[in-house]
């Protein structure tokens, strides 16, 4: 875990604590946000990554430490003068305007031209590829344009972060996933800090530089989205994350020994609550494990077992495989091929892992 950046530090969180009444929203909360970094708050509903972005931004006063912006204390500064702007979720365009009326909107008191604000407008919309949009209505934008005008009306103000609160949650999927891949080449584009709030994992795993995952109000991880997945700080992070088989385990001198698996000695990285004794249990992603088919040999280890469920999703299928000597079975996931059947429930079969995919939790 590594609440500093690697970049220069913009935003600095030390010791942040927030209370509602009785309620300890945000719990002590330490971390440096880079400049340039697309940076995401992860979690279950509930636990203050709205609260903290709010407080970032100035729309909610903080109980206890400091948040400092490029090294300024921010507080008592209220949010219009915070080098801050928010996009939310609800993206609040203004339907009887056109387009550059809308992102022409934050410009409404800046003394500028009108020459100056139209080319502002115009570069703002070029910026999230609507550049020969402007005289369009907004009402009749999909949501997708909507989403980009919100981009540009808060891009045209030059912030130095953007304050993204569940920015694509409103849109279906497909769209969703397209607009991932378009903010965050729009942030490396326009290189301004992005802090994003989700709850959606995959959204983001795919576009952030670090995330922080949170639970009830705490930093639980902070890492890069690689490390986040591979080697997750505890169980409740490696089970909010993706997929993860769990198996009971018992660590030893000699390493850790699993039922179905055998024993395996581990890195120390590969043990993130430190050194293991006694009842533990390991987390094993389902892409580290394959079956094997005919002629097919393990790079590492190799055991048997027994289908006991079959979920095919076209490009892939997920089978729950009983290891020979396991009590339950674990989740193994297949990229589908072409010339190779699906298998069918009840097939013996034999599945291939290795120990350096596994990481072990205490308790
Ligand atoms: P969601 O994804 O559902 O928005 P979140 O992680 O963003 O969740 P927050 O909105 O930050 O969560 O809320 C954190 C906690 O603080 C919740 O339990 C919420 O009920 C509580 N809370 C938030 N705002 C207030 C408020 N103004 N007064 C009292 N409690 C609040």
């Amino acid at each position: 875990m590594s609440l500093k950046t690697s970049r220069e530090p913009l935003i600095t969180l030390s010791g942040v604590h927030k209370y509602y009444g009785d309620y300890h929203a945000l719990r002590d909360i330490t971390a440096e946000i880079g400049a340039g970094e697309f940076f995401s708050l992860l979690g279950p509903s509930g636990c203050g990554k709205t609260t903290l972005l709010r407080a970032i931004a100035g729309f909610e006063e903080i109980s206890s430490g400091v948040i400092s912006l490029s090294g300024k204390d921010m507080a008592g500064v209220p949010p219009n003068l915070r080098p801050t702007n928010m996009v939310f979720q609800s993206y609040a365009i203004f339907p009887h305007l056109s387009v550059a009326q809308n992102v022409g909107f934050g410009l409404r008191r800046a003394k500028m031209s009108a020459a100056e604000k139209s080319r502002a407008i115009g570069e703002a919309l070029e910026m999230v590829g609507l550049g020969s949009y402007g005289g369009r209505a907004a009402h009749a934008l999909s949501g997708g344009q909507r989403q980009r005008v919100a981009l540009a009306r808060a891009l045209i103000l030059k912030p130095k972060v953007l304050l993204l609160d569940e920015p694509l949650s409103a849109l279906d999927r497909k769209m969703r996933e397209e607009m991932q891949v378009e903010l965050m080449k729009l942030q490396r584009e326009v290189g301004i800090t992005f802090v994003l709030v989700t709850h959606d994992q995959e959204e983001a795993l795919v576009m952030s530089d670090r995330i922080a995952v949170m639970f009830e109000g705490e930093i639980a991880q902070l890492d890069d989205p690689e490390v986040l997945y591979r080697r997750p700080a505890n169980r409740r992070v490696a089970d909010f994350i993706g997929v993860m088989n769990f198996l009971p385990a018992h660590a030893t001198g000699e390493g850790v020994s699993v039922a179905g698996l055998g024993t395996m000695a581990l890195e120390p990285a590969q043990m993130p609550s430190g050194p293991l004794s006694g009842a533990c249990s390991v987390g094993l992603r389902p892409e580290t494990l394959s079956i094997l088919y005919d002629g097919e040999v393990a790079r590492s280890r190799e055991t048997q077992g027994v289908i006991d469920e079959v979920v095919y999703y076209g490009d892939m299928t997920y089978y729950d495989v009983r290891l020979e000597g396991a009590e339950a079975p674990v989740r193994i996931s297949m990229r589908n091929v072409v010339g190779r059947d699906v298998l069918d429930v009840g097939a013996r079969t034999r599945v291939a892992w290795d120990p350096r995919a596994i990481v072990a939790f205490d308790g």
